[in-house]
């Protein structure tokens, strides 16, 4: 059995540990900056402990290298997507996006996903396994490093659904925003699911300062149960009703995901019903049109013009809405598309 991964543990307890194997608590913080400020990627590299105690963990925990085996650069937009392979084999992606002015990173929380979207790539790959803690946390390092710098966001919107791997996913939060580590900021990391309701509630009750999107997808709720199984769980009306009861917990807006697929889900009248769903919500709304990248799916992206047009009868509403396309689709940058290539070889 392997041993777990010390990076996994928060500060608290951490310091539970440590203090139990006999550590002064006043080492907790500088075990845990060696851990999560400066990268150590050994028990050996950690100066200042000693090294009894050094052997002592490194006879209960590992240090699992996490390492990027595949890397390609968008010649389009210099958008970056990092392929990881962890010590079982398993696999993730994370995408690192230059915008004019910012630097966004996506990362994955599971290897596959179970949810089975009839257009994604990592859909169709089902689901290996959740990523555990230091994984979610190597992707956002591996960003740092290529971006030269931290990025301005994290999102979760890479592979697998963070709700479906919530413990690890809170925990890779508590993680990155701890002051004595990462000292990421909550605030700046977006959670997206495609609608999984006990979990929105349940962040809705939590002190977590992430902000929540949640991809409807579409606004017809016979058309979204073709698009992805997880309608089947939980209806648009549910979801409404755990977002609704999130932004009146948290008094924060709510981020909807459409994705525009041409002549499915783009017309003026499908903007109504879209408008009809959120109208009494504070959200933001992106549309997102649909990446053309994904072998044997049987989709097309909607156009921009159409968007447009979309976009104008949202905002002429009152909600604020913006069109998002896709970024590195040379180097097939939509989610799970590496890593099938990579299973597929
Ligand atoms: S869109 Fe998201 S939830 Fe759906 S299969 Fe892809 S990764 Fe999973």
């Amino acid at each position: 059995m392997t041993k777990p991964d010390i990076r996994d543990f928060t500060r608290q307890e951490l310091a539970g540990t440590m203090i139990s194997l006999g550590e002064k608590g006043s080492r907790i913080d500088r075990i845990f900056n060696f851990l999560h400020k400066k990268g150590a990627v050994s028990f050996e590299e950690m100066a200042g402990v000693q090294t009894e105690f050094k052997n002592k963990l490194a006879a209960r925990y590992s240090i699992s290298p996490a390492p990027a085996i595949e890397k390609l650069v968008s010649k389009k937009d210099g958008t970056v997507k990092l392929l990881f392979r962890f010590y079982d084999g398993a696999v993730a992606e994370s995408v690192v996006i230059f915008n004019k002015k910012t630097v966004s990173a996506c990362i994955s929380s599971q290897s596959g996903c179970a949810c089975g979207c009839a257009f994604c790539a990592t859909g169709a790959l089902g689901l290996k396994r959740d990523l555990r803690p230091h994984e979610i946390l190597a992707q956002f390092t591996a960003c740092r490093k290529e971006a030269g710098r931290a990025p301005d966001s994290v999102v979760f919107m890479g592979m697998g659904e963070p709700f479906l791997n919530w413990a690890s996913v809170k925990k890779s939060v508590l993680l990155l925003s701890d002051n004595k580590g990462l000292n990421f900021p909550q605030t700046r990391i977006t959670v997206s699911t495609v609608g999984v309701v006990p979990v929105i509630r349940e962040l809705a009750g939590s002190h977590l300062g992430v902000r929540l999107a949640v991809s409807l997808i579409t606004a017809d709720e016979a058309q979204r149960a073709e698009l992805t199984p997880m309608a089947k769980k939980y209806s648009l009306r549910e979801i409404i009703g755990a977002a609704r009861y999130y932004t009146d917990r948290t008094k924060k807006m709510v981020f909807f995901e459409y994705i525009l697929f041409d002549g499915l889900n783009d017309s003026p009248q499908d903007a109504q019903k879209l408008l009809a769903l959120v109208k009494d919500i504070p959200c933001k709304i992106n549309l997102i049109i649909y990446n053309p990248n994904q072998p044997g799916k049987p989709f097309t992206p909607g156009r921009f013009e159409k968007g447009k047009v979309f976009q104008d009868i949202m905002v002429e509403a009152g909600i604020r809405t913006h069109i998002r396309r896709e970024k590195g689709s040379d180097i097939a940058a939509a989610c799970g598309q590496l890593a099938a290539k990579k299973e597929a070889s």
